[in-house]
């Protein structure tokens, strides 16, 4: 009869030592494990503190004794294992209870120890009040700490999925959260953009953000605890939790003289098996391989723990299983949204020197005109040659657990952005669309990689807009409530009539608010013989990251900085206050996308008194400031605005005329501005001529200049013309992991053949416009992320589980 012992039983063991039993009934199983519980919900302990799992009980999976009775298990909690003697295949324990310490021997062993909370060696991190939550016992800890000190603020070090959670969940019990994060953004597993809308997220959720800012002490104040950061900010709170990532349990394994990884990490082979011979290791002190790259990779995460332990426990009962490596999906609840991923990222591709385009798209998680649809985002990383997948991401409300799996599955079986397309999944209206947000994905991406559209990056706008005319597509209304400095305004009704006025010697970025109606302008741009790219994620995606990247420099994220308490820097949603006004008009906005929320508000606060209030539910993320925006502008009051899980409401109470700073589009009679954006004087010469021409003809006109049209009144010797060389078309499509699309650019070639030799024609009635106003270029800041492997705990990219 053989006899196994497993170390560890929660994830990994718990599961190991089931799945023993089911091969073999009649072998000796023992389980050790030095915490008092096994098999419990560890992912469940921050919804335990903040209230959303009730019954503490429910954490418990199982529990020894009814792994006794199920699996006739010998299950010793209260067990430490302290030595291994492979050779004598003997493990030293040590009685918790009974301090005694003895020795069992085992035929096979196996070892899933898992990873603990990594305290960084700064002063003060042992303080009473500084805590780390890993384990039932932990979260009992917090709990106590919470009513015994009264903790009204906390102050959670780490932006990974723990760190998140726990901002949630303490946000939940009504306390004022601070984040502290060293790199400039949260959740490194997702490119930056997509942990950008994050960063919105929390803020908008009152959870103060500190990035790009590390803890370097922590210090005692009367009975408060402050934390102080590299840059010398101080933090205050009642409590720090400690959320920086997890370092292996591998002690046991080092001193047994089985083989580690560089960070410390169990070296196992695809059988789970270490460098001896009967010990198998698994889980969270692992390092197996991931399968992107085929490289070594740590990932610490419970679905990988769970399948580990099944192949380890199929070879030690003598059947041949291999683990195929790991991806990293993962997924994490962060307020009303959901962040997912799956596969390589940007950072780790351009790492690895593989070679990427990537696409972003927009998608409703089901039919808009069936209530409650949301919007996500997708971002798709692919291989230039085939479209095969190589990483994907997905941020919204709802439905993204559904398509993260969808695409972790195209990845694991090394499907193509093209074979996406052809996925057929589930649809009826409360679930869906008939073009599935993956197939969307797929098809955006495909029409990248045969040519038919371009994108530029929102980083590679703002790093190089001087090479790009940017157009923005959207409504007036979206193009008051903010713009890329330097863009030209042309919708879609009008691009035809007006073509003329875009420069044929630019590449023409075409923006809207997510990228839909871009790419139909693409469309347009590029039959009529311009160059013409989209910006991926349009204006939500700009305007998410660059604000993000502005704010990375010490110092609390200012998305909405009038919103935030002066000195604490947490932005606090405002409640729905009563109004004085009986006149409550309801507006069901949600599903909407794009403009389409704050049209429907313009459209029926026109139709309101004066005093009365408009109440508007809406989904679509961006709302949320376009609202306020909008009413700052429009003098309308709003009276506060609350989320709940991916639904927005706002109160709007109608302002008098007289109160309005800035309306809607005016219905002024041939009223004209001529908006000068170029440091060129031809281009500027043509406007005074175009707007002279436009007075001659009875019209209004006005001539605002940009910082860059004001420079050409400005100056004492002639500015420079027009006749500018043309770096962009060569970047656009190159790759993102670095080597260029040879077809690509020849099609690129092409085109612009084409165009130039209509354009001159045009040139005199050409208003010049460049992207490269302040707007576009502000924030450079790079959030390419540095290479760390340690105190931050980000565990490099392959470590998906950053706390
Ligand atoms: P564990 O489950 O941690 O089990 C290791 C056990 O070994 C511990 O109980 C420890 O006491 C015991 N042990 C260690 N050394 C010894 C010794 N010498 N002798 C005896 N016993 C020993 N993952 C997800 O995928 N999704 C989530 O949402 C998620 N949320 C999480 C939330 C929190 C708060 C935490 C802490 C983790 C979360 N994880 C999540 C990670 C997931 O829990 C781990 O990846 C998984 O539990 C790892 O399994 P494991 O068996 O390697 O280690």
């Amino acid at each position: 009869m053989a006899t196994y012992v497993v170390v560890g039983g929660v994830a990994g063991g718990a599961t190991a030592a089931a799945r023993l039993r089911r091969l073999s009934e009649h072998a000796k199983i023992i389980v050790l494990e030095r915490g008092p519980y096994v098999s419990f919900a560890n992912c469940g302990l921050p919804y335990a503190i903040g209230g959303a799992i009730r019954n503490r009980e429910a954490l418990l999976v199982s529990t020894p004794e009814k792994r006794e009775t199920e699996f006739n298990l010998d299950v010793r909690t209260r067990h430490e294992a302290i030595g291994i003697r492979p050779s004598e295949h003997e493990v030293d324990m040590h009685n918790l209870e009974s301090e005694s310490i003895y020795a069992i021997a085992y035929d096979k062993l196996l070892l899933s120890p898992g990873a603990k909370p990594f305290a960084p060696p700064v002063p003060g991190i042992d303080l009473p009040g500084v805590l780390a939550l890993r384990t039932i016992p932990d979260m009992d800890r917090i709990k106590e700490h919470i009513q015994q000190a009264k903790v009204q603020e906390a102050i959670v070090v780490g932006g990974g999925f723990i760190g998140l959670e726990m901002a949630e969940n303490l946000r939940h019990l009504g306390l004022k959260v601070a984040t502290i994060e060293l790199l400039p953004q949260v959740m490194t597993a997702l490119d930056f953009e997509m942990a950008a809308m994050l960063h919105d997220e929390l803020v908008d959720n009152g959870v103060g953000l500190l990035l790009n800012d590390g803890l370097a002490r922590i210090e005692q104040i009367g009975d408060r605890l402050e934390a102080i950061t590299a840059s010398g900010r101080r933090e205050s709170g009642d409590m720090v939790l400690l959320a920086l990532g997890v370092r292996p349990e591998s002690d046991l394994a080092r001193d047994a003289s089985l083989a580690l990884g560089p960070r410390g990490h169990i070296i196992v082979d695809e059988r789970m098996r270490t460098s001896s011979r009967d010990i198998y290791a698994v889980g969270d002190a692992v390092q197996t391989y991931h399968r992107i790259n085929g490289k070594p990779c740590a990932i610490p995460l419970a679905g990988p723990a769970n399948r580990q332990a099944r192949v380890a426990a199929d070879n030690m009962a003598g059947r041949d299983s291999a683990y195929p490596g790991t991806v990293g999906t993962s997924i994490v609840k962060v307020f009303g949204r959901t962040a997912a991923c799956t596969g390589a990222n940007s950072d780790m591709l351009t790492r690895e020197s593989i070679p990427f385009l990537s696409h972003m798209v927009h998608a409703h998680d089901h039919v808009t005109y069936y209530p409650g649809a949301t919007p996500m985002t997708i971002k798709l990383l692919f291989s230039p040659e085939g479209g095969k997948l190589l990483g994907a991401q997905v941020v919204g409300a709802n439905g993204v657990d559904r398509t993260i799996g969808v695409l972790a599955t195209a990845l694991a079986s090394e499907m193509s952005v093209f074979d996406l397309q052809e996925l057929e999944l589930a649809y009826a209206p409360p679930y869906g669309a008939a073009k599935d947000p993956v197939n969307i994905a797929g098809f955006a991406a495909g029409n990248r990689l045969i040519g038919d559209s371009q994108v530029v990056t929102w980083e590679q706008l703002r790093d190089n807009g001087h090479d790009y005319g940017v157009l923005d597509v959207r409504t007036e209304p979206e193009w008051e409530l903010g713009h890329i400095d330097g863009a030209v305004h042309i919708s879609q009704e009008e691009i035809r009539e007006r073509i003329a006025e875009l420069d044929p010697s630019k590449t023409w970025v075409s923006v809207c608010k997510v990228g839909r109606r871009a790419y139909v302008m693409e469309r347009i741009l590029r039959h009529k013989g311009l160059r013409a790219a989209t910006l991926a994620g349009g204006w939500n995606t700009y305007t998410a990251a660059t604000r993000s990247v502005t704010s990375v420099e010490p110092g609390m994220t200012n998305s909405s900085s009038d919103s935030f308490e002066p000195g604490h820097g947490i932005l606090r949603p405002q409640k729905l206050e009563s109004p004085a006004t009986d006149i409550i008009v309801e507006l069901d906005a949600c599903g909407l996308q794009c403009p389409g929320p704050i049209m429907a508000v313009y459209q029926r606060m026109q139709t309101l008194e004066p005093g009365a209030v408009l109440q508007v539910s809406a989904t679509d993320p961006g709302f949320r400031r376009d609202v306020a925006a909008w009413c700052e502008r429009t003098g309308n009051t709003l009276l506060g605005i609350e989320t709940d899980d991916g639904r927005i409401v706002t109160r709007l109470q109608k302002g008098s005329p007289s109160q309005a700073a800035v309306s809607f589009p005016a219905p002024v009679a041939n009223a004209k501005t001529m908006v000068v954006f170029s440091g060129e004087l031809d281009r500027a010469l043509a406007a005074f001529v175009s707007t002279n021409g436009a007075a001659a003809m009875g019209q209004q006109v006005t001539m605002f200049f940009t910082f860059w049209g004001l420079n050409v009144l400005r100056r004492r010797d002639a500015p420079p013309g027009s006749q500018e060389p043309d770096r962009a078309h060569a970047r656009l499509d190159a790759p993102e992991g670095g080597r260029p699309a040879q077809a690509l650019q020849a099609q690129h070639g092409r085109t612009r053949h084409g165009h130039d030799q209509g354009g001159h024609a045009q040139q005199a009635h050409r208003l010049s416009a460049s992207a490269h106003g302040q707007g576009a270029r502000a924030g450079r800041a790079s959030h390419r992320l540095p290479d760390v492997d340690g105190y931050d705990g980000h565990q490099g990219r392959g470590a998906r589980r950053g706390s």
